[in-house]
């Protein structure tokens, strides 16, 4: 290992298999990347089966080693909903959080369990409805008043009593973007605990308790959160609120979650607290509210970004590199803003490597631009790197999640192709798309 892949795993910003081939290549799961972009082509997601494998596994034993009764881990699909992952992920034993229609017909064609599935979402239409209590599925997460009422009627036409959960707004902020913020009073998602919204949601739930078993709460307050002081309120005030509508309404409470939301980082010295770390800091406040409020509850938690985020690597092919004297050098990619929206979207912050030329040294800052027909599509605007030449290949970590599951075909372009890497050994488990591909939907005239 050189010491800048050392120092970015030391940094959790790469797989945790990543590692340098004395010819100077990036190697990850025993995969040599610049072999995997001549055999597959680029733009390319090459994801580390290990990585994944091993952030599954800490989450679940830091969470069931210090909560007092059941937990179980669920990953939310919204982060990259793949059959390949979601049957890697039923495998491990995970739960799974759907937020769509679509996500849950994945998960039915991948095999997944269905009692283990969740379905989220803030205006889930009536057939979604329908599909998800004729699929038997775990839980319905109600979002607002309206949901009760319709999944009331759903579950009623459908002779079925189905589990559900209430979304409930503890009136936070996660201090996070903007964009990623959820447990505010100010936002589309959820009852807000403060207004009485929640309560008034509750007593429609008893109300229609033929049809519905409330089984307790849930709150989802942002993602890429970076401090336990938001979890801890948030925790603290949907324990309190289920204590409350224990006391006040019977409702016997076997269920929290607070949701996901583990920031992870996507350059060296970001977010000073690693996933991991939220995760048991978060377990043990749900041990302390426990314990404050006489309540027991099953837990589970759902992180989407913090089990792929960093599990994989964006492979692309520099095409031009163009010098504008004294102002920056612009080094142009074969993929972007399709492929990878969350610059654009959120500002967000990568770093990058010559995968074919890691071990050389760095000769100065350059801007990492995307391919598309936007002045906005620049991946990186700046990251230290030896001088990029036409045919380089860039590697751009932390790319796991919320690229390819918000990609588009922008500008006409084809999805990425995805590979994933075990021991040495790689698969295809997306094709690249093809122009045909783009025009198979649509209509001649
Ligand atoms: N749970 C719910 C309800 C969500 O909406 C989300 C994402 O926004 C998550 C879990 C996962 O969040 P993250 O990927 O940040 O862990």
């Amino acid at each position: 290992m050189t010491a800048i892949v050392d120092a970015l795993s030391a940094q959790d910003v790469f797989p945790d298999t990543a590692a340098v081939a004395k010819s100077g290549h990036l190697v990850i799961g025993g995969c040599d990347v610049v072999e995997l972009a001549e055999r597959y082509g680029t733009p390319l997601y090459v994801y580390d089966v290990a990585s994944i494998r091993s952030r599954i596994a800490a989450y679940r034993e830091a969470i069931g080693s210090r909560y007092p009764a059941k937990t179980t881990v669920f990953y939310a699909a919204k982060a990259y909903c793949a059959p390949w992952l979601l049957s890697l992920v039923a495998k491990e034993g995970l739960g799974l959080d759907v937020v769509s229609g679509g996500e849950l017909h994945a998960a039915s064609a991948a095999g997944f369990p269905l009692e283990r599935v969740y379905f989220h979402g803030n205006n889930k239409s009536a057939d979604e409805l329908r599909a998800a209590v004729d699929r038997k599925i775990g839980r319905i997460v109600i979002d607002n008043v309206d949901e009760v009422r319709l999944l009331a009627a759903v579950a009623k036409e459908r002779g079925a009593r189905q589990a559900v959960l209430l979304r409930v707004g503890p009136g936070v902020d996660p201090h996070t973007h903007a964009h990623l913020t959820t447990g505010t009073v100010d936002t589309k998602f959820g009852v807000d605990i403060g207004t009485g919204a929640a309560e008034a949601a509750v007593r429609a739930i008893i109300s229609a308790e033929l049809s519905l078993d409330l089984r307790g709460f849930h709150a989802h307050i942002g993602s890429q959160i970076r401090e336990l002081g938001p979890y801890a309120l948030a925790i603290d005030r949907v324990f309190a609120f289920a204590k409350d509508m224990r006391d006040g309404h019977g409702v016997n409470v076997r269920e929290l979650s607070p949701g996901g939301g583990y920031g992870v980082r996507y350059t060296p010295g970001d977010i000073q607290a690693r996933p991991v770390d939220l995760i048991r800091g978060v377990s043990e406040l749900l041990a302390k509210a426990a314990a404050t409020y006489g309540l027991t509850p099953e837990i589970t938690i759902e992180p989407g970004r913090s089990i792929i985020a960093t599990s994989a690597i964006a492979l692309y092919r520099v095409g031009s590199v163009k010098e504008i004297a004294g102002v920056r050098t612009y080094v142009a990619i074969d993929g972007g803003m399709a492929d990878n929206l969350r610059p654009t979207a959120y500002d967000a912050v990568y770093t990058a490597l010559l995968a074919n030329r890691v071990a050389d040294r760095s000769e100065g800052e350059y801007a990492i631009a995307g391919k598309y027909c936007e002045t906005g599509d620049v991946l990186i605007q700046k990251v230290q790197l030896p001088r990029p030449r036409v045919g380089d290949l860039v590697a751009i970590p932390a790319s796991g999640a919320y690229h390819l599951s918000m990609s588009s075909n922008y500008n006409m372009a084809p999805r990425p192709a995805v590979v994933t890497v075990s021991d040495g050994s790689a698969r295809l488990v997306r094709r690249r798309e093809t122009y045909d591909d783009l025009l198979a939907p649509e209509s001649p005239e």
